[in-house]
């Protein structure tokens, strides 16, 4: 299980500009979490200090009740999906998705095992011999999640991971997140400016506005409003 609790989160850049001013959330355990909202209104910077790619100016963000602040993100328990996928091109498909593991010094036995059981959920098991070049825009976005499925995170980031896909993969793609949601039971905290995926994705919503959350709620409370 996997709680996420944001208290008065504030991100100030070097260059002072302030990202996010004072973020306020409690995330239920397996919640699924949209924050939208235009482009520059802080959405990736919460989502990276989550993750701990960004520090944190001020205020806490607590998983599972412990204080990550100062925690490498490979010991918060969480895995992040990138919009440009962030594949090694150099490495085959299955060697991107145990990238990870083979850090952790996991066994080969237990590295094949969740590799394959990813591919098989994600409908790539024949491509894990492939390079990313050869791939689809589509199948690359099934890797990158397949890479934080293997994981066994109790948190799952996605940073706009639809935006570089084309209007009917997109579709797609959302049915397929609906999907995986259910097959994979984890707290999912994703970022979009699209409101349809965050009408179709979140169990609530988080519109955020220039560093600011200007309103909570689900779908039908925030779209309805108004
Ligand atoms: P997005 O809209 O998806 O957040 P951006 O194109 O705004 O992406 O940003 C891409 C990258 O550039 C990010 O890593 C972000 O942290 C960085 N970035 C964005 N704005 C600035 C800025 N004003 N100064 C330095 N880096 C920035
Ligand atoms: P969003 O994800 O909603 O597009 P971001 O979190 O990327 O928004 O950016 C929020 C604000 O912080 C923007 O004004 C952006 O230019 C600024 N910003 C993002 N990354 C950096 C950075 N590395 N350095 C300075 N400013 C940044």
């Amino acid at each position: 299980m996997a709680s996420v609790r944001l208290k008065n989160v504030k991100k100030i850049y070097d260059n002072k500009v302030v990202a996010v001013h004072d973020f306020n959330l409690d995330i239920a355990d397996k919640e699924f979490i949209v924050f939208v909202g235009p482009s520059g209104c802080g959405k990736s910077t919460t989502l990276r200090m989550i993750a701990g790619l960004e520090e944190i100016s001020e205020g806490k963000v607590e998983i599972d009740g412990v204080v990550v602040n100062d925690l490498q993100p490979k010991d918060r328990g969480v895995a992040m999906v990138f919009q440009n996928y962030a594949l090694y091109p150099h490495l085959t498909v299955y060697e991107n998705m145990a990238f990870s593991l083979r850090l952790q010094k996991m066994s080969n036995d237990e590295i094949y095992k969740r590799v394959t059981a990813a591919a098989e959920t994600l409908g790539i098991l024949e491509y894990l011999l492939r390079k990313p070049r050869a791939l689809s825009g589509g199948q690359r976005q099934r890797v990158a999640i397949g890479r934080a499925m293997v994981r066994d995170s109790k948190v799952f980031l996605m940073d706009e991971p639809l935006s570089n896909l084309d209007a009917k993969l997109r579709n797609q793609m959302r049915a397929e997140i609906i999907l995986l949601r259910k097959k994979i039971d984890t707290t999912f905290i994703y970022v979009t400016h699209d409101q349809t995926e965050a009408m179709t994705l979140g169990d609530r919503i988080v519109i955020m506005k220039d560093g600011f959350i200007q309103q909570v709620g689900t779908p039908t409370e925030v779209f309805d409003d108004p």
